[in-house]
């Protein structure tokens, strides 16, 4: 006997290749089999002309809670990660307080059990306080009930090469990865908020110059090497970051010892700098909006598999932190909601990545690099069902008005974007049914 209703998926294509029907009961993929070959079930969705894909994984959220609630919470967090598609999300430990604790970092999961919409794995501070001097409680933290894997001081880079190291060598006792913020502080210091270049010049705003990015990364690629141990690069965002990537990725892949993993954003694969010039600070935004040739640098490095994942860095603001001159405004933007159209738009309408390379930078991999079992799954038998389905066809206009996130600080708003989410399962549970939440 079936605990909950059970669910066809009719004629959807999955990852874009094959069309067949999936079959979801108590919570997992009971049956994938031909188009048309699967009898009824308690309800059906008819797929025909839907990709389906694994469901959405996001390394990089800012849930805001606790500390923040009027800018996001666990729950509206959730609800937009699951209108965008998502079935997991990492929350970042930016908080306030930080999570740099076993039982903040608990908090969180539970918060995110509460919410129920996707699962919410928090990320653990890797320096107390992110101050970026002591370390935190990293091991207390990965054998807590939450299981943190990941560990950033996001928002801050850790800047101390000696912290970094014992960061690194750390985390290689229970497997975990230290994703970095990349950010050389004397080479771009908290008030650096554009790109350096002919724009930062004409407007007169203090410069956020590549190559503070790239020299941490390339620390950070010799400190993994040398401790043997797991770095990822947040938010990629320059073309020599990339040069960088491809160098140490071959090097790790010859050595087997250590690894280097990186993710881009969604902005960074489509906006550009010059976006800066009317100082709206919606377009604020840490690492900034970078020239064309960084930004075409990031898609190739993405479709090449230099960069692994696509993640959001969804960054919520309430409006008295986002409506201030550029230079005082808040740093982020929305993110989760929009990012499959973003990447539709950029890499698939483009014909640069087919829809199994989204599955795989979308949630194949982030899962894989955050350790998350369950997701990013094969769609086969016996899987979990957290599952995404996309139209690939249904182009929308962002309204920022019609967000179900708390805040309102989205660069796409007024964008058309190629493809949207038709249902989001997580656990054979819709969280979204043609585009809404359920
Ligand atoms: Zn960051």
């Amino acid at each position: 006997m079936s605990a909950d209703p059970t669910l066809l998926i009719r004629g959807a294509s999955l990852l874009g290749e094959r069309t067949a029907d999936v079959l979801v009961a108590d919570g997992r993929i009971a049956e994938v089999g031909d188009a048309g070959t699967l009898a009824a079930a308690d309800e059906t969705i008819e797929a025909d002309g839907l990709v389906l894909l694994p469901g959405l994984v996001d390394l990089h959220t800012h849930l805001r809670e606790p500390g923040r609630e009027d800018a996001e919470t666990v729950l509206t967090g959730s609800r937009a990660a699951a209108v965008g598609g998502y079935t997991a999300v990492l929350a970042m430990a930016n908080t306030s307080p930080v999570t740099d604790t076993a039982e903040a970092a608990e908090r969180v999961w539970d918060l995110g059990r509460q919410a129920g919409l996707v699962d919410v794995q928090p990320v653990g501070a890797v320096t107390k306080g992110l101050e970026g001097e002591e370390l935190a409680e990293l091991g207390l933290m990965a054998r807590s009930r939450a299981g943190v894997r990941v560990f950033s001081d996001d928002g801050r880079c850790v800047a101390d090469a000696r912290v970094m190291r014992r960061a690194l060598e750390y985390v290689k006792a229970f497997g975990g990865v230290v994703s970095q913020h990349a950010q050389e502080p004397t080479l771009a210091g908290p008030s650096a908020c554009c790109h350096e270049g002919e724009w930062s010049g004409r407007l007169g705003l203090p410069g956020w110059p590549g190559v503070a990015e790239e020299v941490i990364v390339a620390r950070d690629v010799m400190l993994a090497r040398h401790t043997g141990s797991r770095v990822h690069v947040a938010h990629a965002s320059t073309a020599g970051t990339v040069e960088v990537l491809r160098w140490a990725k071959a090097q790790a892949e010859r050595d087997g010892t250590w690894s280097v993993t990186a993710e881009v954003t969604p902005h960074h694969l489509l906006l550009t700098t010059e976006l800066v010039a009317g100082y709206d600070p919606t377009y604020k935004v840490n690492p900034p909006l970078r020239p064309d040739e960084d930004v075409e640098a990031l898609r190739e490095a993405l479709a090449d598999g230099t960069i692994d994942a696509v993640a959001t860095d969804h960054a919520p603001h309430a409006r008295h932190d986002k409506e201030h001159a550029f230079a005082d405004a808040a740093f982020g933007m929305l993110g989760l909601e929009t990012a499959l159209g973003v990447v539709a738009t950029v890499m698939v309408e483009t014909g640069r990545m087919s829809w199994a390379d989204v599955g795989r930078v979308m949630s194949t991999r982030p899962a894989a690099i955050a350790g998350l079992e369950g997701h990013g799954r094969p769609i086969a038998a016996g899987e979990p069902a957290n599952l995404t389905l996309v139209d690939p066809a249904a182009a929308v206009t962002v309204d920022r008005d019609a967000s179900v996130s708390l805040s309102r600080n989205n660069p796409w708003h007024g964008r058309s974007l190629s493809a949207s989410v038709h249902t989001t399962l997580l656990r054979g549970h819709a969280t979204v049914r043609e585009g809404r939440l359920a």
